[in-house]
């Protein structure tokens, strides 16, 4: 059953090529092709990612929804920064509503992406490079098979095994390091109409129009031609069950709406009220010192409103923020004790306007 891959073959290769190792009764693959799936059925996989420096690979759960009929291929992502949990949950809720026998298209769901940083609840990718360090697997897409770190060479087999020659759009789903919390919110570049239209299907509390950031799997995907947006789920580490609701059910309208399955759409960004801003003003602590929040989460704020205050050991009051703009409050410090340099709060506003 073992094939081996000529790289050369990768970017035409249709075919799901399995390994031959089967792992707690699911097969390996190293390729994925949804096409040659046997339709009506969902299938499990383990995704043979790269190697650790003892050799064994990192395995990534894959789950694809295969339709009786055909459509389009929408991939769902989750767990490119392994302490953001809640992407994990929704993509798990929305595959338990799919049913492949009445659907049409497909469903590519890629539960946990950064394998090391899930297992220990960590953001970023930990390497054994240089004693150990850390990458940030939302800096290195579209990756590369030959690249410098396992992580770059991991994101450059799921991009080109997994993901580019399958799918037709994609949704990545983040929370906020740990440490902070965030809204139900949604990063979209709406000059892509498609972008555009998966965006309005959700019912985020809040939305930044943006042309995306080198490195993100959202931008990479975007520039390949594959229109893509970001889902932040709220804060990391513990499920958010308010905000996983809300990311399943735009996830079912984006499903709903190119016609994977039917069903009525549930709440869309125009019936919630999605606050639209293009930028994000980020607040960071100019000192050291322990952190009182004098705003929380969609608290509106206007220029030279305090948002918070630090205290030195001695309970002295060190450092007052002010809010620059006026915008809704997106992202906050959790955390209270408080380094320099680190972020405090973000506001999402409209540069020149008022946020509506
Ligand atoms: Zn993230």
């Amino acid at each position: 059953m073992t094939t081996l891959i000529n790289p050369s073959s990768i970017p035409n290769l249709e075919k799901t090529v399995y390994t031959g190792d089967i792992l707690q009764g699911v097969p390996v693959i190293s390729h994925l092709g949804v096409g040659e799936l046997a339709p009506g059925q969902c299938h499990r996989f383990f995704f043979e990612g790269v190697q650790m420096g003892t050799g064994q690979h990192w395995y990534v759960p894959v789950v694809v929804a295969k339709g009786n009929r055909s459509g389009p291929c929408v991939g769902l992502v989750a767990g490119i920064h392994g302490d953001e949990v809640s992407g994990i949950d929704a993509v798990q809720r929305v595959m338990a509503q799919l049913d492949p026998t009445a659907m049409a298209g497909s469903v590519v769901a890629v539960l946990g992406v950064s394998r090391p940083a899930v297992e220990y609840t960590r953001s970023h990718w930990l390497t054994a490079q240089g004693g150990g360090s850390q990458v940030d697997m939302n800096r290195v897409w579209p990756g590369n098979e030959a690249g410098a770190t396992a992580a770059t060479r991991h994101a450059g087999l799921l991009w080109n095994r997994l993901l580019i020659n399958n799918v037709d759009m994609v949704i990545d789903y983040h929370t906020v390091t740990t440490g902070s919390d965030f809204t139900l919110f949604l990063f979209a570049d709406l000059r892509q109409p498609t972008v555009r239209q998966m965006a309005e299907l959700f019912p985020a509390e809040q939305m930044q129009n943006d042309p995306g950031l080198a490195g993100t799997l959202e931008t990479a995907l975007v520039e390949a031609g594959i229109p893509a947006m970001t889902v932040e789920i709220g804060g990391p580490r513990r499920f958010d069950p308010t905000k996983i609701a809300g990311a399943v059910e735009g996830t079912l309208n984006v499903l709903k709406h190119y016609g994977l399955v039917d069903g009525p759409l549930g709440r869309t960004a125009a019936e919630v009220g999605t606050v639209v801003g293009d930028a994000l003003e980020t607040i960071r602590a100019t000192t050291g010192g322990f952190l009182e929040m004098l705003v929380d989460l969609r608290d509106r704020v206007i220029p030279g409103q305090p948002i918070a205050r630090q205290r030195n050991a001695f309970g002295d009051v060190v450092a007052e923020y002010r809010a620059g703009v006026m915008g809704e409050v997106a992202v906050v410090a959790r955390d209270a004790v408080c380094e320099p340099g680190s972020r405090v709060v973000q506001i999402l506003y409209s540069q020149g306007a008022t946020v509506n």
